[in-house]
């Protein structure tokens, strides 16, 4: 439920109006703005008397929110969320990029293209260290020192860094990672939402394989209910019976995310496609479409990546794939 006041409301009339509500047993966000102030309600909705409260003075209207998320819903907070990490932020019309290697595999490997991408325009470094595997034959990433050698490199380059957690039992190891990817396989590992979104960490939320929007609004849902506000939603492309690339990219998920919620919404088009000749592309179709960010693997030497080589391009593809979202963002926002 929401709860839309008159833009004079009288601060103290609103504070008992607060008050009231949190004794029926109702959360209360507050969000102030220029039109006035939205109260977002949580919890025990059904004990408001929606009459009494569309009453009050300081009440201009009083709406139901039929969806089943709450606080990840744009009609809870009408205006984009922007989060900033380190000096980059993503969304309310900053676009972040965020490359790298799908696995840290060196410290040679991990600095070159950090270093690389940082001067194409990269703000973020991403760089996997647990990696979700299909099989258990493959590499697995260097775990722990796949982050410490992630460390190094965001010291070396002052990039903010993005890496895949799957077990909240190696939170610790986490502690100046600066932005915690839940992956694609784990959009639905409630237990995990609840653990990260007890954390202060900006969390990366990829769509899951086969999940609808809704599902996937639900997993943000999860993470902001345990307190976590700071949530970046990544569309990665989802399963079809198209078999020509690794996945489809659902380019309609981009707007449509960004009508039913408030939260940054990137694209990650190297796994979307699992082809380095169709990143360029679906990145700008991304770009068009209004993503705030794109997530793309970059490898120094694709042919020998330990991981997802075929669909990571070279760091001058980025490179020229970022002049072009320059031009495209440039024509269009
Ligand atoms: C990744 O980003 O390296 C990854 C494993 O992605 P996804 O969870 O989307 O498959
Ligand atoms: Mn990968």
């Amino acid at each position: 439920m929401i709860i839309y006041v008159e833009e004079k409301a009288n601060p103290k009339q609103l504070e008992i109006l607060k008050e009231w509500l949190n004794d029926i047993g109702v959360e209360v966000h507050s969000l102030a703005s220029e039109k006035g102030t939205i109260l977002g309600l949580l919890g025990e909705t059904q004990n408001v008397d929606v009459d009494l409260v569309q009453g009050l003075d300081i009440v201009k209207k009083v709406v139901k929110v039929k969806e089943p998320y709450k606080s990840s819903n744009r009609k809870f907070h009408p205006e984009d969320t922007v989060i900033q990490i380190g000096n980059a932020k993503v969304g309310g019309g900053n676009f972040a990029a965020i490359a790298g290697p799908c696995s840290v595999e060196s410290t040679e490997q991990i600095c070159n293209i950090a270093k690389a991408v940082k001067a194409a325009g990269a703000s973020m470094l991403r760089g996997g260290a647990f990696k979700p595997r299909t099989s258990p034959y493959s590499f697995q990433g260097l775990r722990s020192k796949g982050i410490e050698l992630l460390l190094y490199a965001k010291q070396m380059t002052g990039m903010p860094i993005v890496s895949e957690i799957m077990d909240i039992g190696n939170i610790d190891v986490f502690e100046h990672v600066d932005v915690i990817q839940i992956g694609a396989r784990n959009m639905q590992n409630f237990e995990l939402l609840k653990e990260i979104g007890r954390t202060d960490k900006v969390i990366l939320l990829k769509r899951g394989l086969a999940n609808t929007l809704k599902e996937f609004l639900m997993s943000a849902e999860y993470i902001m209910a345990s307190g976590n506000e700071n949530v970046i939603l990544c569309e990665r492309g989802i399963r079809t019976f198209e078999t020509a690339t690794r996945n489809t990219l659902d380019v309609s998920a981009i707007p449509l995310l960004k009508q039913m919620s408030h939260l940054p919404v990137i694209v990650d088009p190297s796994h979307a496609s699992g082809i380095a000749g169709l990143v360029r592309p679906l990145a700008l179709a991304a770009v068009a479409a209004g993503a705030d960010g794109i997530m793309v693997e970059v490898h120094n030497d694709p042919e020998h990546a330990l991981c997802d080589g075929p669909q990571s391009i070279k760091p001058e593809a980025f490179k020229s794939l970022m002049e072009d979202i320059l031009k495209v963002r440039g024509v269009l926002f």
